[in-house]
């Protein structure tokens, strides 16, 4: 059988599949053990970035464009990395147990009505296919969370508004969808905060509809998608060598200018702090997001270019800075790790007051993250973890060296007696 949906390609009379962008991550994603949750996301780019972004990292099931064709990127089998950090009802690492439909777009602005009428058919299809409730199709932006940070001091709801919009009444009856989530069970049960009160309204208020930032398309008109079936019938592994396989590595790059009162994480989020995130001050000096201290000399008119890392969630301890002031209460947590300059790693709940002042300059700080290890020569990293082993969002430790993320280093030359740590 073929990747994708040929199954059941009876029902899937409007879709209008390709391969043309499947992704060569593929062969190494490991299989979904089970399939809950269905989540909706909006590319934030152009449909050709946003294409070869996703199949190079693998980083989604299916991708709409504007005209409703439906890409597959990743075996609807096999996690693609699409959540990042997530939690709901107190489960965490969401792409485990969910699909990633992209949908090319922006949060917030409308969708076209082709991209509605084949997300409809998508969802419903996957839906049959797994058994997934209504309300179980939930937009990124609800179940994506962020660690503490500078603005937060403890976890929160509100990472990213990602697909914001999917959540709402008037766009629900457009994709089929009856039930929805009337509040967030895990802000309920204390173990987040809410962290964007706006979105908290787009997701759960009864006027959700009223406050969509865009006027939806009338349906009905003709889908400019041709209405063609088109079969899974080539297979996965030649589909993979002939489509995306050289696809050229374009960065993807977005600017925003800080308006009055705006902070850092108001536009850039997790990335704030990232090396691929470029503030250009008023006077035209450039800083990289690793390399800024003063946040509070953010000026309005800066502006800043966010690189393609979707989440940044290292932070760097600056000279004269205590760690509370980086990760809040996530200081002593279990889920939290600190990497010295030099190589060595220790765990947050094993730090006492007097060691965490000691921390040097220079020192990383992960939140929310688990650890694994060490390799051997028989305890190889999709071994020891098999579902976040290769994400973006994961890093490698080799001894004696910095901390690596796994999209720098070399799979094939991953010494014994590295650790590994992953977003949990
Ligand atoms: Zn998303």
């Amino acid at each position: 059988m073929g990747i994708g949906l040929s199954l059941v390609c009876g029902l899937c009379h409007a879709l209008n599949l390709s391969n043309a962008y499947l992704s060569k991550r593929n062969a190494e994603r490991a299989v979904r053990a089970k399939t809950q949750y269905i989540i909706l996301h909006t590319t934030e780019a152009e449909a050709t970035s946003s294409l070869r972004k996703l199949s190079r990292n693998g980083e989604a099931h299916y991708c709409v464009d504007r005209n409703g064709k439906v890409y597959r990127i990743v075996d609807r089998r096999k996690v693609a990395y699409h959540c990042g950090t997530s939690m709901w009802s107190g489960r965490k690492n969401i792409d485990e147990v969910s699909i990633g439909i992209e949908v090319v777009g922006y949060h917030d602005r409308a969708l076209t009505a082709a991209q509605y009428t084949a997300l409809k058919e998508l969802v419903l299809l996957l839906q049959k296919l797994y058994s997934v409730k209504d309300a179980n199709v939930m937009p990124h932006a609800q179940v994506a969370y962020g660690t503490p940070n500078r603005w937060h001091r403890r976890s929160h709801r509100g990472r990213k508004r990602c697909g914001m919009g999917y959540a709402t009444p008037a766009v629900r009856k457009l994709l089929g969808l009856k039930e929805r989530w009337l509040s967030d069970p895990d802000v309920k049960a204390r173990r987040l905060t809410v962290g964007d009160a706006f979105l908290s309204q787009i997701l759960y208020a009864k006027n959700a509809d009223k406050l969509l930032p865009y006027k939806l398309p009338a349906m009905g008109a003709k889908s400019s998608a041709p209405a063609v079936v088109v079969k899974s019938s080539v297979p996965l592994k030649q589909a993979i060598a002939t489509a995306s396989a050289a696809l050229p590595v374009k960065k993807q790059q977005r600017t925003v200018v800080i308006r009055k009162g705006q902070t850092a994480w108001d536009v850039a989020r997790e990335a704030y702090n990232a090396a691929s995130t470029i503030y250009v001050f008023p006077d035209g000096k450039r800083i990289h997001g690793d390399q800024l201290t003063d946040w509070e000399s953010l000026v309005a008119g800066t502006k800043v270019i966010l690189g393609d890392e979707a989440d940044a969630p290292i932070q760097t301890l600056a000279a004269g800075i205590h760690p509370k002031a980086l990760v809040g209460d996530a200081v002593m947590a279990a889920d939290t790790w600190y990497i010295r300059p030099t190589g060595g790693r220790i765990q947050g709940s094993r730090l006492t007051e007097k060691s965490l002042k000691a921390l040097p300059p220079g020192t990383k700080i992960l939140t929310g993250y688990a650890m694994c290890g060490p390799v051997t020569s028989r305890k190889l990293p999709s071994t020891l973890c098999p579902s976040r082993w290769d994400a973006p969002d994961t890093y490698y430790l080799f001894p004696g060296k910095p901390l690596q993320s796994a999209a720098q280093i070399d799979m094939k030359r991953v010494p014994a007696g590295t650790y590994i740590f992953y977003k949990n």
